[in-house]
């Protein structure tokens, strides 16, 4: 952060701070202390950022693939060697507890590092042209060029690692970025910024525009030298920017509520603890976390009574302190959605094994039992420590409770029969299935992405370089 004593946080644009226009005052969602003065872009100041990115185009398109992959790697150990004070700024700004601030970056620590891997893969392919009649006498090669100017719009909830998902790929694959972080979360963004510029980045190959989503969002959108813009976020902004990009290439990662189906021949002890992690780390607030469980019904009371107790353990509160799993919610008005959306759970006859109400910002981690499928806390996106569990007489009936959901980005089934483990796989209607593991599951290499409304495209670094890149096809005729 520069300028700490004023504690203003200007945009980064060009290579440089940049002072805005307008500024915000950005709280820690935990204690309320003021973190920052944080620069609001203008609708100008945008066009200066996407200026900036066009012009540092030129250079990034000609640099050779192993510069870019050092900038990556070197990126990847700086922030390595001060991972204490980039994870206490996850933790102050989005009230990520600790712990799992260090987690996500070690995480992206890695995902700049595939990046770096992937900048030296951008390969192509050889076509036979021979097959074809008429194709004789010729050779085609298909090759991987830059988009050029990738917008980057990105939420709260990992604030380093998502932007790592963005940034990485499109380092790597020689485009620049105009990246937009979350209003909640921008000093994570600009904390990378400076460590890029640290590891020889040109100026403008990335440039940062904190401030209003849909001010920005809207130039970024719609100005004609964005040729990408990959968002990722809630499912009514991402409708929205599908419908104003007309041609220009989207990828969007939304949001989902996550189900695991448990078999009667589950492992309690190994099922329980992976399940609680999958629904109360950083207080639900991930894509993939553990929104609904089908048990079967042959171990469901077991099952119910084990995970109750275990989400009465977790430990709730400060964000800096090491133990603490689950913190306060991003706005006080999640706080009162949820607690809303419990109620109207049980007035249509759900019980409540444990939870179900909220100290100051934080909820406590909520377990509801027997919830009709149309209840808020099922049907939509709950983003929160609240996880509901229903009981099925089969891993069939599972799996149709699974697509019973206008989401489908990650599910998971422990089973131990490998007939149930395949069918699984190919009937369950989401981006990914993890078999013996929980929807929450995710490395930074893996093909990551939803179908129905969780989106379209996918991330994971290699899978997000293709959709940074153009396919271009070369043919020479030798006759
Ligand atoms: P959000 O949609 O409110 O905000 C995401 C970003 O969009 C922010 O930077 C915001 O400023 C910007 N924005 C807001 N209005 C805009 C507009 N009109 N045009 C363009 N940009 C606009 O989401 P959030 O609350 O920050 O994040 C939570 C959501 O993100 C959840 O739905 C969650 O499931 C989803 N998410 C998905 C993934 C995934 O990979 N699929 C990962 C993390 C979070």
């Amino acid at each position: 952060m520069e300028d700490a004593a004023m504690r203003k946080q200007h945009l980064f644009i060009g290579g440089k701070p940049t002072e805005s226009v307008n500024y915000i005052t950005l709280q820690a969602p935990y204690s309320g202390e003021t973190l920052a003065e944080v620069s609001s872009a203008s609708a100008e100041e945008v066009e200066v950022a996407i200026a900036a990115a066009v012009q540092a185009g030129k250079e990034m398109r000609r640099m050779p693939a192993h510069q870019r992959a050092d900038i990556l790697y070197k990126l990847s150990a700086l922030l390595e060697e001060r991972k204490e004070e980039a994870a206490r700024i996850i933790a102050l700004e989005a009230a990520k507890p600790i712990t799992a601030a260090l987690a996500e970056v070690d995480r992206t620590v890695e995902t700049y590092r595939f990046a770096a891997e992937e900048a030296k893969r951008l390969t192509g392919e050889t076509v036979p042209m021979d097959a074809a009649k008429g194709g004789e006498g010729r050779i085609g090669y298909t090759m991987r060029q830059p988009l050029g100017v990738v917008g980057a719009i990105t939420p709260f909830n990992f604030p380093m690692n998502l932007v790592a998902h963005k940034v990485g790929p499109a380092l790597a694959a020689g485009n620049t970025i105009v990246l937009k972080p979350a209003e909640q979360t921008p000093l994570s963004s600009y904390y990378i910024a400076n460590l890029l510029q640290e590891a020889g980045l040109p100026d403008g190959a990335l440039n940062v525009v904190s401030g209003d989503g849909k001010t920005i969002g809207d130039v970024l959108v719609e100005h004609p030298d964005v040729a990408h813009i990959t968002f990722t976020g809630s499912p009514a902004v991402g409708t929205s920017i599908r419908s104003k990009a007309g041609l220009k290439r989207v990828t969007l990662e939304l949001g989902s509520n996550a189900a695991v189906i448990i078999d009667r021949d589950a492992n309690l002890d190994k099922v329980v603890p992976r399940c609680v992690t999958g629904a109360f780390t950083y207080q639900g607030q991930v894509c993939i976390s553990l929104q609904r469980i089908y048990v079967h019904s042959s171990i469901a009371d077991e099952f119910i009574r084990r995970f109750a107790e275990a989400a009465k353990q977790v430990v709730v509160g400060d964000p800096l302190n090491p133990d603490t799993v689950v913190s306060a919610l991003i706005t006080s008005k999640d706080v009162q959605r949820t607690l809303d959306w419990i109620d109207e759970a049980k007035q249509a006859g759900a019980e409540v094994a444990t939870g179900g109400e909220a100290e100051g910002g934080v909820l406590r981690p909520t377990v509801l039992v027997n919830v009709p499928r149309d209840a808020k806390v099922s049907c939509q996106e709950v983003f929160a420590p609240i996880v509901v569990i229903n009981t099925v007489d089969s891993v069939e009936e599972g799996i149709e409770h699974v697509n019973d959901s206008i989401y489908g980005l990650q599910a998971g089934v422990f089973t131990n029969d490998i007939h149930t483990a395949l069918h699984a796989a190919d009937h369950i209607e989401a981006g990914g299935v993890m078999i013996n593991d929980i929807p929450t599951f995710r490395v930074d290499h893996m093909p990551y992405g939803g179908v129905k409304q969780s989106g379209m495209g996918r991330e994971g670094v290699k899978y997000a370089v293709e959709e940074m890149t153009e396919l271009k096809f070369v043919m020479f005729n030798k006759n």
